[in-house]
């Protein structure tokens, strides 16, 4: 058994590959008019940067200051999104019932791109508290954005939490990005493919998996 597994959230343990990029939209919409920005339709690369330097030149040409604008969007795709959750648009998979047995023997954690205050707040509402120790998303800062995966940033700080050595722990993802995550920080890797293609690449990770039942019959690769 893996002293700590580790999960992505969106499309491993609650349904959707991400957040919907109408939240994002609104979340930015609603940041620009607050700092009197003066701009009713923002661009596509301000609603979804790349990296931190993208949204830090665009807040520079529409002359709202970065770092508060950013906390301010990130709060109100936050507020959106944790909303949609409690209105049932996004729920957990039927197999997320296995993290209650996997709990009995390995410490779990969340370890997502997604906003800090939704990992958060899913940990709680689907009362998954009780069996997960550590829950990460990024933090609502310019620099968090840019700690992402496949940055091992989150992933190292939950199992810091946790008090697990990454060589004794197992990252459960469904982005071949997840993989290169656990690659980076000499953690063992399961990519789920639950239905349909898996994604195209070169990451090799530990084990592939269909469903998260499959856990209970993974071990780690003998030395
Ligand atoms: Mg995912």
């Amino acid at each position: 058994m893996y002293d700590a597994i580790a999960f992505d959230l969106d499309g491993v343990l609650l349904t959707g590959y991400h957040t919907a990029p109408a939240v994002y939209r609104r979340a930015t919409v609603e940041a620009l008019t607050d700092f009197e920005a003066g701009v009713e339709e923002p661009p596509a690369a301000l609603v979804d940067p790349d990296d931190a330097a993208t949204a830090r030149r665009l807040c520079e040409r529409f002359d709202v200051p970065a770092e508060p604008y950013w906390g301010y969007r990130e709060h109100a795709a936050t507020v959106l999104e944790n909303d949609q959750i409690r209105e049932g648009e996004r729920e957990p998979f039927a197999d997320v019932d296995v993290l209650e047995t996997l709990a009995g023997s390995s410490a779990l954690a969340i370890v997502s791109n997604n906003r800090h205050g939704t990992v958060r707040f899913v940990r709680e509402y689907f009362e998954w508290d009780e069996h997960v120790g550590a829950a990460y998303g990024r933090a609502p800062t310019l620099a968090g954005y840019d700690r992402m995966k496949p940055d091992p940033h989150y992933l190292r700080t939950a199992l810091d939490t946790l008090e697990v050595d990454p060589a004794d722990a197992l990252f459960v993802g469904d982005r071949l990005s997840d993989i290169e995550t656990a690659d980076r920080l000499g953690a063992d890797s399961a990519l789920l493919v639950r239905e349909g293609e898996r994604p195209d690449g070169d990451a090799q990770p530990t084990f592939e998996i269909a469903s998260l039942e499959d856990l209970l019959a993974v071990e780690p690769p003998a030395e």
